[in-house]
């Protein structure tokens, strides 16, 4: 037996209770997809980080560009999931070497993405070392109108953005020379995924709690059940599939949906009533309704009656 301990049981066990407790400014720590502090009466900053390691998180190898998007988009995914409008970021890149058209090409990219997200990098600090990329985030809003882990009610709607699996899928094809037109999109959801920026701003006072699936919809799902002390229950026949992951995965693209990360989409629970205002106010969502909030606790899956077993939980690290 491994005396190892999972990622979030040695986060609990070691870093839950440091510094003092109780301070007035911090209305968020640990435990959400970014920490809460209030800077002004009516202004909280919404701030989170996200390392990224070579052959951990991105191939080796892997274009500098495409680990700027994916580690930018990861990073922002966390603001998304509060309904934060981007702000600032730093950034910690350690390098085994500086080499001139690495740097160009990363930077590049990680340009390409401030801009798009209007985010500045104020900071950060360089060292020589094994690739390893940290972007810490920072975001406003309004204090109180964070969406967290921690409200879905009973009888609210589970819903979540865009399509699932698709990024999950790529894995497999990442060696693949001469990618077809649907490898081609899948990849294209691995390197480059959307942070949802926008849907966390058109979900901010509608959805009653809210994560952003970095980790897999069930992996996820469960954190937020958790933390909202109520039970998931997702009906697989429901789950948003694109064309490219049902026509390349087949059988597998349920599963894939369920269990396989680094979609980065928004996994959210709304009541009928602002599921019906939200709907209304943006017809051309990417939406999707895919179960149920009820009393009790966990994540079940359903295809119509049939109960899912379910064996795969979703990614952790140190497990
Ligand atoms: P996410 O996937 O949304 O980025 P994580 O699953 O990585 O969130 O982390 C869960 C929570 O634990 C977050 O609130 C995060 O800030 C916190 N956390 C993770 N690692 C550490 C650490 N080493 N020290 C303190 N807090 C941590
Ligand atoms: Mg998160």
């Amino acid at each position: 037996m491994s005396d190892s301990l999972s990622e979030f049981e040695l986060i609990k066990r070691y870093f839950d209770k440091i510094g003092p407790a109780g301070s007035a400014e911090i209305l968020q720590g640990i435990g959400d997809d970014c920490a809460l502090v209030g800077i002004s009466a009516g202004e909280s900053l919404c701030l989170s980080i996200d390392t990224m390691v070579e052959g951990v998180h991105f191939p080796v190898g892997c274009a500098p560009d495409m680990i700027a998007y994916r580690a930018m988009a990861a990073a922002l995914s966390d603001l998304a999931a509060m309904g934060a409008r981007p702000s600032h970021f730093t950034l910690s890149l350690t390098l085994p070497e500086a080499t001139a058209p690495w740097l160009a090409a990363f930077s590049r990219g990680l340009s390409e993405m401030a801009d798009q997200y209007q985010i500045s990098l104020v900071g950060g600090d360089t060292t020589k070392g094994a690739l390893n990329i940290a972007l810490q985030v920072h975001g406003l809003l309004p204090t109180g109108t964070a969406m967290t882990r921690s409200g879905a009610k009973s009888g609210d709607w589970l819903a979540v953005s865009g399509t699932l699996g698709d990024a999950g899928a790529a894995l497999s094809l990442i060696e693949l020379s001469a990618p077809n037109f649907n490898q081609t999109v899948l990849l294209d959801r691995y390197y480059r995924p959307n942070a949802r920026i926008d849907q966390g701003l058109e979900l901010r006072g509608l959805a009653s709690s809210c994560i952003d699936i970095s980790d897999g919809l069930l992996a996820d799902a469960r954190h937020l059940a958790t933390k909202s002390s109520v039970s998931l229950s997702i009906n697989s026949e429901d789950l948003p599939l694109s064309a490219a992951l049902k026509a390349e995965c087949g059988d597998k693209a349920v599963s894939l949906a369920l269990s396989a990360g680094d979609d980065y989409e928004l996994l959210f629970t709304i009541s009928d009533q602002n599921w019906q205002r939200l709907i209304q106010q943006y017809p051309d969502n990417m939406y999707t309704i895919i179960g149920r909030v009820e009393s009790g606790e966990g994540v079940s899956v359903f295809s119509g009656d049939k109960q899912f077993q379910i064996t795969q939980q979703g990614f952790q690290h140190f497990e």
